[in-house]
């Protein structure tokens, strides 16, 4: 039988001096590493992995020479904290709510004209708020959809919503239709033009000219939907 060793392992609390900034980190050494890694989590703490017996010379090059992207990362992770501040534009069904955070009521949204209150603690905002455009979308997706089929003489597909985070919709070769639940954000010329561009797919599965021909038999005058999302796609990429 192959002995086999147990890993070893030592962690510790140090700290980092970024610029003018005091970075704190853990140091976890183990015998089963080979090389060096420096990982930040999402929420902010950072963590270098070093095999056990490393000088510890050549950590302090590795954390120097990456100090950029360091810096770089936690700045990312912060503006991610606060993106979900009080007054932060949330786009729904092609206008823009305001987010007025209410940490002391249920986790919940309330819409109320122009706001859109959201109890519970700010941590749960991003997914109270997530939760909520998911439920939203669900119905109104699928009642478009139908509406798009019933005008066009088609047969209802098969519906799915998906959280995709780089397309819209998609046709499978098995005719299942999805749609993404960031649709709601958008306008309904603009959810219309990808339910119709998607059932155009039914005839003409790639975006040849035949396709967009499709496209304008289905939805006539398009482009300015086409082009609007376009535009907008980062903003409702956004979360
Ligand atoms: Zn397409």
């Amino acid at each position: 039988m192959p002995f086999r060793r147990s890993i070893l392992r030592e962690a510790e609390q140090r700290e980092l001096r970024l610029g003018d900034t005091v970075v704190a980190y853990t140091l976890k050494r183990s015998s089963a590493r080979r090389s060096l890694a420096l990982r930040v989590s999402e929420a902010g703490e950072v963590t270098v992995n070093a095999p056990l017996r490393m000088a510890w010379r050549h950590i302090e090059a590795f954390l120097a020479k990456h100090s950029d992207w360091l810096r770089q990362r936690l700045q990312a992770v912060r503006d991610e904290g606060s993106r979900w501040h009080e007054g932060m534009a949330l786009p729904y069904l092609g206008q823009v709510r305001v987010l007025s955070l209410a940490p002391d009521a249920l986790p919940c949204v309330f819409p109320l004209a122009d706001r859109m209150i959201v109890g519970g603690s700010p941590e749960a905002v991003p997914q109270v708020v997530t939760e909520w455009y998911q439920a939203e979308a669900e119905p109104l997706l699928r009642e478009r959809l139908a509406l798009h089929v019933e005008r066009i003489g088609q047969r209802m597909p098969r519906f799915r919503m998906t959280g995709a985070t780089s397309r819209w919709g998609s046709l499978s070769p098995t005719g299942v239709l999805s749609l993404n639940w960031r649709l709601i954000k958008a306008s309904l010329a603009e959810i219309d033009y990808v339910i119709c561009h998607e059932l155009a797919h039914v005839r003409v599965p790639n975006h040849s000219r035949a396709f967009w021909r499709e496209v304008a038999a289905l939805y006539p005058d398009f482009e300015p939907a086409k082009d609007q999302l376009r535009r907008n796609g980062a903003l409702y990429f956004q979360f």
